[in-house]
């Protein structure tokens, strides 16, 4: 067994998500992004691992690791590198801490994930562990606006793969998630007439009112018992107050439990954008389903019973459940992979300016990625 202290370990891991928080990476800010990823990258290639870039022109560039020495790695790890906070923010409030809390932006999501999962790695290599060799990451850049520009990489990954571990963070509590709801995204633009609507309001065609009919017809689409709800999050539109609106905007967000309603609701969604509520207004409709809910398989039972196991020698009771929000694990499960979820570093209040990780989970949460790649990577 090689050189390893855990002391030692959390000084590191700290010192690496103080310098990760440090840079802004919000998902529309690709420098910051790939500001991220390079200091990622480095600390991969230093451990051997082999660095490929899946380029990206608007958004900052995924990743694809595997070790030079990979055998077979069919343990697909998840984990996005992007925040929800702009440009500006580290300026305003950097890393900072207290006895039991490290604080500022993607401190928990989830840069302290991408810290302990590099750790993992490196304590593997460090005990002489061949697993490994058998992990293939993705680290993506635009999962906080659904995954659009990365999906495609972590589909085909995970195709490749037995297992997808997505380490996004745990709450505080600890709770690893067995299934999340999927989503859909949607922005609607709607074309109407312009005119003064004083002097000849019978020639305008409004924009606004067609988007005001078609607001009513969507909030209706939500059967909260089901676990279908559809929110227009964002509206936009208009000139002047005298004019009839020329154009309008909404911004639609639909979440969903079962791929049957994905299908049912998007389509529902659909025709309410194409009908017209106004006569002489067009509409447009961009967008889709981002998340396809996640399914529950004999085989993501069977992953999940493993975490339980693995924690229980760590001294940690596991408990899963099922959340509203989405993630990349969406898409790895739609694909029948076992896939488990939350198995970062412990913390709370998510996209919030007081975001926050619980420092005393740091290296518990490293060891315990650590133990399942192990176990994963050396069953057969
Ligand atoms: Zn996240």
């Amino acid at each position: 067994m090689g050189k390893w202290n855990w002391e030692t370990a959390e000084t590191e891991i700290l010192a690496l998500l103080e310098r990760l928080v440090n840079i802004d990476s919000g998902t529309f800010d690709k420098p910051g992004v790939d500001a991220v990823r390079a200091v990622l990258a480095q600390h991969y290639e230093a451990l051997g691992f082999k660095v490929e870039k899946d380029e990206q022109t608007e958004r900052g560039d995924n990743l694809l690791i595997t070790h030079k020495d990979a055998v077979d790695p069919d343990i697909l790890i998840v984990a996005h590198m992007d925040t929800v906070f702009p440009q500006g923010t580290v300026a305003a409030r950097p890393f900072s801490r207290d006895e039991q809390r490290a604080y500022g932006p993607g401190v928990v999501d989830m840069k302290g994930s991408q810290a302990t999962t590099l750790y993992a790695l490196k304590y593997l290599i460090a005990i002489g562990s061949e697993a490994y060799r058998r992990v293939r990451l993705v680290l993506n850049t635009d999962e906080e606006i659904g995954s659009v520009h990365s999906r495609r990489l972590i589909e085909e990954q995970a195709k490749l793969s037995r297992y997808a571990l997505i380490v996004e963070p745990s709450d505080d509590a600890g709770t690893l998630v067995t299934g999340r709801r999927g989503g859909g995204k949607y922005d609607l633009h709607i074309r109407g007439v312009a005119a003064h609507s004083g002097a000849e309001p019978e020639k305008g065609r409004s924009a606004i009112a067609d988007l005001a009919h078609k607001i009513v017809k969507l909030h209706a689409l939500t059967d909260a018992p089901s676990g279908v709800h559809v929110n227009v999050g964002i509206v936009a539109g208009g000139t002047s107050g005298n004019t009839i609106a020329p154009n309008a905007f909404a911004k639609i967000d639909l979440r969903m439990e079962t791929a049957e309603q994905a299908i049912e609701y998007d389509g529902r969604i659909r025709e309410i954008a194409a009908a017209v509520d106004i006569e002489g207004t067009s509409t447009e409709l961009i967008g889709g389903i981002t998340r396809p809910p996640t399914i529950r398989t004999e085989g993501s039972d069977r992953l999940f019973a493993i975490v339980v196991e693995e924690a229980a020698k760590l001294g940690e009771t596991i408990i899963g459940k099922n959340v509203g929000s989405g993630s990349d694990g969406n898409l790895t499960s739609a694909l029948g992979i076992p896939t488990i979820d939350g198995l970062g570093p412990r913390g709370g209040n998510l996209h919030e300016a007081d975001e926050y990780l619980r420092i005393d989970t740091l290296v518990p949460r490293t060891k315990l990625l650590a133990a399942l790649i192990e176990r994963l990577g050396t069953e057969k």
